[in-house]
């Protein structure tokens, strides 16, 4: 599904914004917008009325007084409308609700065999929603349970064609290649369904919690796989296809080159995921199943995981160092599993610093991702919510 965003600028003062403004709390009546957006009281008048019959604004009786009559003040609704999240792991999927705020109402975290296909993992998952959804006592407040859901986001963990919802070669992703997500949701749920990659949910995720007044902005997953997502004048950056920001394939310097699910050697991902860790130990005679395990070696102090984490932190780091000189974000975070690991970061950090513009990290932020397990439903709930708001 195509949404239509402006740039930043032009959407100030646009419904969406308003919107935010009163999520965020940084309006709490009509006067506030006016004055933040530098639009007429009439236009602002206009444009919450009709938020406000869309269900996405409510009053909520009187503010204070500066003489005269008490404005009403304006709140988003916590019950009558939630949006559905999921975002889609290698082995877990987080699934919940989230109210027009974007704040989670409901949530958990259900194992995922990802080997099952997409009808079974998808199926079961959308079901997970609903149960959810019926299951919310403000969201049947004020009518049907179904009513209330006003649209899913879905994160798949694998490269998304923006405009269809389709799926484009994915790795340990067996049997969905080419699988159109959008579609099938369609003929399941009966509201809008929007599908973006696990990196992208991140990003905006991450964005709207913390640091939305940055403009530019990367962010980096790291746990099975690895990819960014980028923030450019405020919004989601995906590039012509959706593309933007997989840094997964990218070529790092490592001697001997890793094969890569791709069919190249020596990808960031073949070296620097989660996945690539537990390969490399494995190799290494070390017994590891999982990147739990890998985890735990790094935060035992086992001098060969930690000895690969500083690797692994060093080809990131030669990969954001090309992204930051590019680019120039304000801001590079990292989150996923990996985003713990301090070995990794620490080298990380080094190498952006060794690689990269004066002028280029004179005043970047280089942070951890703080907004925890809920950061890809927050995000999914994000692009739900704007485009809830762009059709009203
Ligand atoms: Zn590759």
């Amino acid at each position: 599904m195509t949404i239509d965003e402006a740039p930043r600028d032009v959407l100030r003062g646009g419904p969406r914004e308003l919107l935010r403004w009163v999520a965020t709390g940084a309006a709490v009546s009509r006067a506030d917008l006016s004055r933040l957006s530098g639009l007429s009281p009439s236009t602002v008048s206009q444009r919450v009325e009709a938020l406000i019959s869309q269900g996405l604004l409510e009053e909520t009786g009187a503010g204070r007084s500066r003489g005269g009559r008490r404005p009403r003040q304006l709140a988003v609704p916590t019950g009558g409308a939630v949006v559905g999240a999921i975002d889609l792991g290698a082995h877990h999927a987080r699934v919940g609700t989230l109210d027009l705020s974007g704040r989670v109402v409901q949530a958990r975290t259900l194992p995922v065999r990802i080997e099952d296909g997409p009808e079974a993992v998808l199926g079961a998952l959308l079901a997970e929603v609903t149960t959810l959804v019926d299951g919310d006592p403000a969201a049947s407040a004020d009518g049907s349970a179904a009513d209330a859901l006003r649209g899913i986001g879905i994160g798949i963990p694998g490269p998304v064609q923006h405009s269809t919802g389709r799926i484009v070669s994915p790795s340990r992703m067996p049997g969905w290649n080419g699988f159109d997500v959008a579609a099938f949701c369609a003929g399941r749920v009966d509201v809008p369904v929007i599908v973006d990659n696990d990196a992208n949910l991140m990003a905006l995720g991450a964005h709207r919690t913390a640091h939305s007044e940055l403009d530019h902005a990367v962010y980096i997953k790291a746990g099975t796989g690895i990819g960014s997502g980028v923030i450019s004048s405020g919004r989601l950056h995906r590039g012509a296809q959706g593309s933007a920001g997989d840094i997964s394939h990218c070529r790092v310097v490592a001697d001997p080159a890793p094969p890569c699910t791709c069919g190249n050697a020596g990808c960031l991902e073949a070296v620097a995921s989660g996945a690539a860790l537990v390969t490399a130990l494995r190799g290494q005679g070390v017994q590891v199943s999982d990147l739990t395990g890998v985890i735990r070696l790094i935060d035992d102090g086992d001098r060969q995981a930690t000895a690969l984490a500083r690797q692994a932190g060093r080809a990131v780091g030669e990969i954001l160092a090309v992204v930051v000189n590019f680019f120039n974000p304000q801001v590079v975070a990292i989150g996923g599993r990996l985003a713990d690991c301090e070995p990794l970061l620490a080298s990380m950090r080094a190498t952006l610093y060794e690689r990269c513009l004066p002028l280029a990290t004179q005043t970047l932020l280089i942070e951890r991702v703080a907004a925890g397990q809920d950061v890809g439903i927050t995000g999914a709930a994000h692009l739900v919510i704007d485009h809830v708001v762009a059709a009203a």
